[in-house]
């Protein structure tokens, strides 16, 4: 059971011109079992959404609460999040030199669950995950991120989604720079997660592509910094034929 309530949340960076005020009041509620998916166009807020529910500093909390089973999550550290049950996969992943994804993984699961994970299953489990995902069994021994395609990138935050198994998974842009296989396979590895119980996942995507391979139960459109319209997966069938244009000023 876990619930990540977003309540009228506003957002503000600081810019060489000042404060910019990004997300202007967004209210959404993923209750367990949920998919929700936020569709908007570029510059919409939607990444900051991410950012902010992950606790980058840049992002400055104006107004508003994020709470996930009714705890605070704003009060918490960026570590505490994670222990808490949130998985932020990001658009931009950063590079972790000399770090192995076999160290990485490992530290990251210990962190999150308090105690080490028993080799033996762990090493079974990391072996699943990664034939699931379709990577090389050498891929374990690489440096986190450094030199990854866009596809290995995704298919080792799928593959991190799986061991570490949150709550809640936020992914944003999943789905950016793969092919369609690799799109298959890191769709196949969200689904598989989806159907544990009580999981909720917020997609945030640009694109109506990935929607077709996992299909959410509510999607959101955003669009300058607030949710413009909310229906149920129709929706996004409504914009990858219609795009976001209804939404924009007239003026633009
Ligand atoms: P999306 O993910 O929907 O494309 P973003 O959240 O990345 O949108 O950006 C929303 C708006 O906020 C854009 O106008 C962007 O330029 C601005 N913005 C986001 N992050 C920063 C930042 N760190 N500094 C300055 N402006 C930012
Ligand atoms: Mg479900
Ligand atoms: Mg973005």
């Amino acid at each position: 059971m876990s619930t990540l309530e977003i309540k009228d949340l506003k957002v503000q960076v600081n810019t060489e011109d000042g404060p910019k005020e990004i997300l202007k009041g967004v209210t959404l509620t993923i209750k367990d079992g949920e998919t929700h998916a936020i569709m908007g166009p570029n510059g919409s807020g939607k990444s900051t959404l991410a950012y902010s529910i992950a606790g980058h500093p840049r992002y400055e909390i104006t107004g508003g609460t994020v709470t996930l089973d009714g705890e605070d999550v704003l009060e918490m550290s960026v570590d505490e999040r994670a222990r808490a049950g949130l998985f932020l996969a990001m658009q931009y992943p950063v590079e972790v030199p000399g770090v192995s994804v076999a160290n990485f993984l490992r530290t990251a699961k210990t962190a999150i669950d308090g105690e080490a994970p028993k080799l033996r299953t762990w090493v079974k489990d990391v072996n699943g995950v990664m034939e699931r995902m379709n990577l090389d069994a050498s891929f374990s021994q690489r440096s986190v991120n450094e030199g990854f395609s866009g596809g290995e990138k995704k298919r080792h935050e799928i593959a991190q989604l799986d061991l570490l198994d949150p709550k809640v998974a936020i992914l944003d842009e999943t789905d950016s720079g793969l092919d369609i296989d690799a799109l298959k396979v890191v769709s196949d590895g969200v689904n598989r997660f989806r159907e544990r119980d009580g999981k909720g996942v917020l997609l945030i995507t640009h694109y109506t592509r990935i929607l077709r391979y996992i299909t959410p139960d509510y999607v959101h459109v955003f669009v300058d910094g607030r949710v413009a319209d909310e229906g149920g997966p129709e929706l996004a069938e409504e914009l990858e034929a219609n795009g976001y244009e209804k939404y924009l000023g007239t003026t633009v």
